[in-house]
């Protein structure tokens, strides 16, 4: 899941390279309930576009409240104790998740073309980045499903006690448009180790990947009710599942003003558990000590990856004085590798934004760096009139007051800030609500050991940038959440601890 390659490494070897699917017909476009394919209860649809040509893929049912109640109550039905997935082995629930990724591992190179149609991201990418992290990531939960399991309590003699390690209920799960796929199965692979049961709305923009998998997880053999999948709007379906007096838990990734209106939604139903994966205003420090080229070509791909549609973007790098001229020098002539073009190309590095609004929304700060006073080292604009593509933009002397600064761009927008001490450095890099990831670079051990003790941030990377495993918790502090993903962490999120304890026969106690 590492990511790599945002600067054509991987495109230097074209022979045997994986190629995208010809897709004529998108084959499921439909709610997906008791391992069925529904139309919505409303009969309205949404269409889906291709950010890299706004061409129309194809229309999806567009679930709302009263399919969202559907969908629970598959769910509810499946949790029931009797139920085929209430009665199955644990070890069961570790084998059903290694079938489903062995199945993503056949549909690989479909599953990358539909991402690659519906994102605009690199086919590449979501080949060797977005396959590989969700594949890895149910077999890690596969491998735990029958290791989750509670203890005995030292109390005294008159007493036994221990805990079990139960399923939460029926997991809700919202997810964005960044990372279709992969954060879908960031949300199921945990849920359904421990498990519980899934309603998960895509993003509008997205549904294809999620769709597709739901008839994989159906071929995989889980139980009806087990995955439901409601594609559709936030306001509506999404709104539906926060405050659902049947859903348990409900776990979102995306904007922090929407993870606030979930714990709301959530506090006001039936205070279900939620955890938030939000916004981030990642500060990248590079120290004068460090290794000056890796650390250029680390903040460039915390930059630009994803076409900077990353709540882990590296927005703001801090760069030491005395090698400040030269990592701009450096970042400018790198930028240049970057290959903007059609995703489905194997040389293609950079695609298009997700839409418009979202490329409005960037140009506008990008705006906002031109009048307040920031340096323009390169890009700055679109890449051709009416496209969704942008340029990839430096620049140099950004201040901490300047909205480049302090807001999520979510574009490929790289700003370069100067420092001159530690103390500084670190003060500046906290002086955020956001708290989700941090990078150091240096080659001192003591140095990246005490600047990572001071930052608050769920992540630090020392002399790497975006490097995520399934193994490894991830999540922020302060505004950019609540709870962690992935990881042995993630499982307390998914589970009820249950005490029991037995009274015993003082008589027979010897
Ligand atoms: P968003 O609005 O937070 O969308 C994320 C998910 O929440 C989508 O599935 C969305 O549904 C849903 N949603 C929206 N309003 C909702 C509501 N009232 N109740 C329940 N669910 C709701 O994010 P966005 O509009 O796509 O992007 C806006 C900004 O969010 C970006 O510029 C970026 O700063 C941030 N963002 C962060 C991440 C991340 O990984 N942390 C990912 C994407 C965006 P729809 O399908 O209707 O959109
Ligand atoms: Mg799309």
């Amino acid at each position: 899941m590492a990511h790599n390659g945002i600067n054509g490494e991987a495109q230097n070897q074209t022979a045997a390279l994986p190629k995208p699917h010809k897709v004529t017909e998108i084959q499921h476009t439909q709610i997906f309930i008791n391992n069925e394919w529904l139309c919505s209860q409303s009969g309205k649809t949404f269409p889906t576009f291709n950010p890299a040509t706004g061409l129309k893929i194809c229309d999806v049912q567009e679930a709302d409240q009263a399919d969202v109640d559907r969908a629970v109550e598959a769910a509810r039905a499946a949790l029931q104790r009797n139920s085929p997935w209430r009665r199955m082995d644990s070890s069961g629930r570790g084998r059903l998740l290694n079938a489903l990724a062995d199945l993503l591992e056949r549909e690989r190179g479909l599953l990358a073309t539909l991402e690659t149609l519906d994102t605009g991201k690199p086919f590449l990418q979501s080949f060797f980045i977005d396959l590989d992290g969700s594949i890895k990531t149910l077999r890690y939960y596969a491998g735990w499903a029958d290791k989750i399991h509670g203890k005995t309590m030292p109390v005294d003699d008159h007493f036994m006690c221990f805990t079990k390690h139960e399923p939460v209920g029926v997991c809700g799960a919202i997810i964005p448009w960044n990372f279709p796929l992969l954060m879908f199965v960031w949300k199921i692979a945990p849920a359904l180790c421990c498990g519980n049961t899934v309603v998960i709305k895509p993003a509008e923009q997205t549904p294809l990947t999620a769709l597709h998998v739901g008839a994989l997880i159906k071929e995989a053999g889980f139980p009806p009710g087990v995955v439901n999948i409601v594609p559709g709007f936030g306001p509506t379906a999404g709104a539906a599942i926060a405050s659902h007096m049947g859903i348990n838990k409900v776990a979102f990734t995306g904007s922090t003003e929407v993870g606030q209106l979930i714990k709301e939604a959530a506090a006001r139903s039936n205070l279900k558990r939620v955890t938030l994966e939000l916004g981030g205003k990642n500060p990248c420090i590079v120290f004068s000590d460090s290794d000056l080229h890796l650390a250029v070509q680390e903040a460039q791909k915390g930059a630009f990856y994803n076409q900077g549609q990353c709540c882990t973007a590296a927005s703001r790098v801090f760069v030491e004085d005395q090698v400040y001229d030269e990592f701009v020098r450096l970042s400018v002539e790198s930028v240049k590798r970057i290959v903007a073009g059609d995703p489905m190309d194997p040389r293609t590095t950079h695609g298009p934004q997700i839409n418009q609004e979202q490329l409005e929304k960037i140009l506008d700060l990008v705006e906002s760096g031109k009048t307040e006073g920031a340096k323009l080292e390169c890009g700055g604009s679109r890449l051709k009139d009416e496209s969704l593509f942008i340029q990839p933009t430096i620049f140099s002397d950004v201040k901490d007051h300047m909205r480049l600064a302090k807001e999520e761009i979510f574009g490929p927008v790289q700003c370069i800030q100067k420092f001159k001490t530690q103390e500084e450095v670190i003060e500046r890099a906290n002086s955020t609500q956001y708290g989700l990831a941090a990078a150091v670079f240096t080659r001192s051990v003591e140095r990246a050991l005490s600047v990572s003790a001071a930052l608050e941030a769920g992540t630090v990377w020392v002399n790497c940038y975006n490097a995520l495993h399934a193994q490894t918790p991830f999540g922020g502090y302060k505004m950019s959440g609540n709870g962690r993903e992935l990881g042995e962490y993630a499982l307390a999120e998914y589970c009820e601890v249950k005490a029991v304890t037995i009274k015993l026969n003082e008589q027979l106690n010897i």
